[in-house]
């Protein structure tokens, strides 16, 4: 299984401001003094060694996360970054020819996870099979009415692709071939599905905009099966442990610890903090993903946990547009 994001942002795209931008530069140039880059090589071998946040952008785009498993696409939700999963989609036969088959998964019909979805390039190839999941009763509904008049110039029914819309439960279990998708609910203004994907003897957990802030054995009990063992948990990261407990409680975000406690508590090996605060950036994550390492050293040092590497126990993983994970 491949899990790429093309989408990591929460509440609303972010474009990189040419501030950053230029804080970023600069710290690239100050490093090139005394470099004695003579090759093209040389720079590769340069821009290699240079720090993630140097090179790598959060990027502005809202939450998209793709799974390429071998019979399947399959996407989380529809935010600005299905645009770009759509380009990378159509470079296939099968979407060009108009025999594409795609499967998204809404967590829930907030802006910032359904926007892009008329912006999908598969959409515009007759022929391509589009099926849209939620949970929400109201999501076609929701569609429906980002593609009405007042906000686009094509209504859904008028879109050349076929787009199939299927109502979920939380707590089934749905079966295709060798993919298992599961989901449970979360804690969010209006509700949100929790995803679990099992696939190829992997599992990836899409928990985004879920205000997790109980993980003791008694709030988790029901859906502990749900979360233990997990190979990647996807988490919403997007406020510090202070907004969530006091300054935006019930505003349904979750924080980056909780997430470290719970993949360390249900033995979850990987997780990737999404969902990030449009306020935060690219070195303000990257100080976040910094703190949680520490965090997690001193929880394995508090715990007398051996491991020979915090790694071994919890690799945690910052999203970035363009990242990919192989399970
Ligand atoms: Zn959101
Ligand atoms: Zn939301």
């Amino acid at each position: 299984m491949k899990v790429q994001f093309f989408g990591v942002r929460g509440s609303i795209a972010t474009p990189t401001l040419t501030s950053e931008h230029r804080r970023k530069l600069e710290s690239v140039v100050k490093r090139t003094i005394g470099a004695n880059l003579q090759t093209d090589a040389d720079v590769e071998n340069f821009i290699a060694k240079l720090p993630h946040v140097s090179t790598r952008i959060a990027g502005g785009n809202t939450s998209c996360v793709y799974l390429r498993l071998k019979t399947k696409h399959i996407v989380f939700d529809s935010g600005t970054g299905i645009r770009v999963l759509g380009h990378h989609l159509m470079q296939l036969e099968e979407f060009q020819r108009g025999e594409g088959e795609v499967h998204i998964f809404l967590s829930h019909t907030h802006m910032d996870h359904i926007l892009g979805f008329p912006f999908f390039p598969p959409l515009w190839v007759k022929g391509n099979k589009i099926h849209l999941y939620s949970g929400h009763k109201w999501a076609e509904d929701a569609i429906r009415t980002i593609m009405s008049p007042w906000f686009f110039p094509v209504a859904l029914e008028h879109v050349p692709a076929q787009v199939i819309f299927h109502k979920i439960e939380a707590d089934k279990k749905y079966k295709d071939g060798d993919v298992t998708i599961t989901s449970v609910t979360g804690h969010h203004p209006a509700g949100v599905f929790v995803y679990k994907v099992t696939s190829g003897g992997k599992s990836v957990i899409y928990s985004t905009d879920n205000e997790l802030t109980d993980i003791s054995p008694d709030k988790i009990g029901k859906t502990r099966d749900f979360w233990r063992g997990t190979d990647l948990l996807i988490f919403d990261a997007q406020y510090n442990i202070w907004e969530v407990f006091v300054e935006k409680k019930d505003w349904g975000h979750s924080t980056a610890s909780i997430g470290i406690d719970l993949a360390v508590e249900q033995q979850i090996k990987k997780i990737v903090l999404f969902h990030h605060e449009p306020t935060n950036d690219d070195f303000a994550l990257n100080d976040i993903l910094f703190k949680m390492r520490k965090y997690l050293e001193t929880r394995i040092a508090a715990q007398k946990i051996e491991v020979a590497n915090p790694k071994d126990l919890l690799h945690i993983i910052l999203a970035y547009e363009g990242l990919v994970l192989d399970l």
